[in-house]
């Protein structure tokens, strides 16, 4: 049951998965819900259940995020309704074909989803959290946003765009109050497998998370104030040395002369 009061999380992708998992743990954590993807039934079996046990006031915005007219409504109820604390970009779909059997407009309805939908939404955030003092982003990522040769490319990229948007947000928004949390599960047993066309069955169970696992987890580094959380990465060492190793070039890679391995013989 909730002990206090945090404001209103708005949860996209909540209507299975890791954001229904995401919607009721926040809601025993203390926040009210806005709960938005497309299945209006099921954020509505969702909803009065999760009130039902946690006593949160619960509200549904069904919407598909890779249509911008219904992007625009969800964006105006970010930017209007000042009660909204909490972003959890999480809906996302993806899958594991190569180029040559992938469907370019499927691509292009990925990156309007993975990419297009979080960004426009963060836009619509963040300029309140900032005038208030407060407010939160949880990106969902993936780890294939550093391991893109893992599955689709295009799945990757657009999980590596999550990534780095989220870092740069990090960097700009720091001192304001408003925190950005990236987070890259590894395989998480939900539909997300069977709707990308490989059903997780067809996993090494020794990979795949249960979806309670990684959002407790997730959830652990947010409230500690992570930037970016693996739960899935048993040696946090890896991320922190790859990480040291990304900034340390960070200052070196612009100059107005041409590196040596690349100069021209005339
Ligand atoms: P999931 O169970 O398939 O959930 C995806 C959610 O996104 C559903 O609530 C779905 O709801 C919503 N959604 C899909 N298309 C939408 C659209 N056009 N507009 C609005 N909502 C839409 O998969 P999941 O594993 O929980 O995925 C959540 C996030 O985790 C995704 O961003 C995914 O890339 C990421 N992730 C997953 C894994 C994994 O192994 N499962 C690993 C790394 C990262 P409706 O169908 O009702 O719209």
């Amino acid at each position: 049951m909730a002990q206090t009061h945090l404001g209103t999380a708005l949860v996209t992708g909540a209507s299975s998965g890791i954001g229904a998992l995401y919607a009721e743990k926040l809601a025993q954590r203390g926040y009210d819900l806005i709960l938005v993807a497309r299945h209006r039934e099921r954020l509505n079996a969702l909803a009065s259940s999760i009130s039902t046990r946690t006593g949160r006031a619960v509200e549904v915005l069904p919407a598909d995020l890779g249509d911008r007219t219904a992007l625009a409504q969800v964006e105006a109820k970010l930017s209007q309704d000042a009660s909204i604390t909490l972003l959890v970009n999480n809906a996302g779909i993806g899958t594991h074909t190569p180029l040559l059997q992938s469907d370019v407009e499927q691509m292009t309805r990925m990156v309007e989803l993975n990419i297009t939908a979080p960004m426009r939404l963060a836009y619509a955030a963040v300029p309140g959290f900032m005038a208030r003092g407060q407010g939160a982003v949880i990106n969902i990522a993936s780890i294939v946003a550093v391991a893109p040769e893992l599955l689709n490319g295009v799945y990757g990229g657009s999980k590596a765009f999550v990534l780095a948007f989220s870092q740069s947000l990090q960097k700009e928004l720091a001192g304001t109050g408003v925190q950005v949390q990236a987070v890259l599960p590894g395989a998480t047993a939900t539909d997300f497998w069977a709707i990308g066309g490989l059903p997780v069955e067809n996993l090494d169970p020794g990979i795949v998370m249960r979806t309670e696992d990684l959002v407790d987890a997730a959830l652990l580094g947010f409230e500690r104030g992570e930037k970016v959380s693996i739960p899935s990465l048993h040696d946090g060492g890896k991320w922190d040395t790859y990480e040291a190793a990304r900034q340390a070039m960070a200052g070196h890679l612009s100059s107005n002369t041409v590196a040596q391995r690349y100069a021209v013989v005339h």
